[in-house]
C-alpha cells in the first residue's frame, strides 16, 4: 500500500488525514526502519508493507468502534512492541489517552523516542509485564479499552487485558484467520475474568488478508487472583 493508497483507503472509511498526520506517519516509518537496524522491532520494513500491515491494520479497529474516533477515551495497549496498534490510533485520533505496555526495555525506549519526535501528548509508556502491572491499583480497572495485537492467543490475552478494563469498558480483540477458534478456546477465560462477547466484525485488508475485530464487553470485576504470576497465563491458559 503506497502512502497515497493509505490516504485514499482511510478517506473511504471517513478518516481524512491532515498534512501534519501524514508527516507524522512518514517520520514514524523512518524512525522504525532506522532503529530496526540496531534493535529488533519488526520483520516488516518495506515501506508499502509498513503502511498496510502496521499503520492501516492498526487503524481498522476504529472503523468498527466509532467512539475511538471522537471520544476522550483511555486505551491501554498490551505488548505494544514498536507501537501497534496504539500509536497509529493516537496520531489519527489525538483526543485518545494512550498507555503502552511492553516487557522489553529496548522497545519501550523506541516508543519514548517516537512520542517525543512526533510531539504527542497524552501518552504513557510503561516498562513491565502485563501480569505485574495488572495487579497495580494505579492501572487496574482504570481503562475504557484494552487491546493487544500479535501478543498471544485470546485465552491468554484475556488475562493480560481484562484486569485493566473498567466495568462498562471493552477488550478490543484484533485477530487474523484464527480468531473464531481462539475465541471459542478463550470463552472460559473471558467469562471468568468478567468479559462477554458483544460483537464481531470480519473484513479483509486491501491485500485480501482476513481480519477480525471482536468486542468483548466487561460487565463484572475481574477476580483479584487474576492476572496470575508472570509467565503463568501463557504456560497454563485458563480453560485449556
Ligand atoms: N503489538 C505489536 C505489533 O502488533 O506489532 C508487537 C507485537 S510483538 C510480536 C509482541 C510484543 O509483546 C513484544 O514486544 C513483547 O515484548 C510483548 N509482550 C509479550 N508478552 C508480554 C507481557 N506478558 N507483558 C508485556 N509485554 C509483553
Amino acid at each position: 500500500m503506497t502512502v497515497e493508497a493509505f490516504i485514499i483507503a482511510l478517506e473511504k472509511a471517513g478518516i481524512n488525514l491532515t498534512e501534519q498526520q501524514i508527516q507524522q506517519f512518514e517520520l514514524y516509518f523512518n524512525m522504525l526502519v532506522t532503529r530496526n537496524k540496531q534493535v529488533n522491532l519488526t520483520a516488516i520494513t518495506e515501506k508499502n508493507d509498513v503502511y498496510l500491515k502496521h499503520f492501516y491494520d492498526s487503524l481498522t479497529v476504529a472503523f468498527y468502534v466509532s467512539a475511538l474516533r471522537t471520544d476522550d477515551k483511555t486505551l491501554i495497549d498490551i505488548g505494544a512492541g514498536a507501537g501497534f496498534p496504539s500509536l497509529p490510533l493516537k496520531i489519527v485520533f489525538p483526543q485518545l489517552r494512550i498507555t503502552m505496555v511492553d516487557a522489553l526495555q529496548k522497545r519501550v525506549n523506541f516508543l519514548q523516542d517516537v512520542v517525543t519526535e512526533l510531539n504527542l501528548s497524552g501518552v504513557e509508556i510503561v516498562h513491565g509485564r502485563a501480569e505485574d502491572i495488572g495487579q497495580d491499583p494505579n492501572y487496574r480497572e482504570k481503562f475504557d479499552y484494552a487491546t493487544a495485537r500479535a501478543v498471544a492467543r485470546t485465552s491468554v490475552l484475556a488475562e493480560y487485558t481484562l484486569p485493566f478494563v473498567k466495568v462498562g469498558g471493552s477488550f478490543l480483540v484484533m485477530k487474523g484467520s484464527a480468531a473464531e477458534q481462539e475465541l471459542a478456546e478463550g470463552q472460559r477465560a473471558l467469562t471468568l475474568l468478567g468479559g462477554t462477547l458483544n460483537e464481531t466484525f470480519d473484513f479483509s485488508l486491501p491485500n485480501g488478508d482476513k481480519r477480525y475485530v471482536q468486542i468483548v464487553n466487561k460487565n463484572k470485576k475481574t477476580p483479584k487472583q487474576y492476572p496470575r504470576q508472570a509467565g503463568t497465563p501463557n504456560k497454563k491458559p485458563i480453560g485449556h
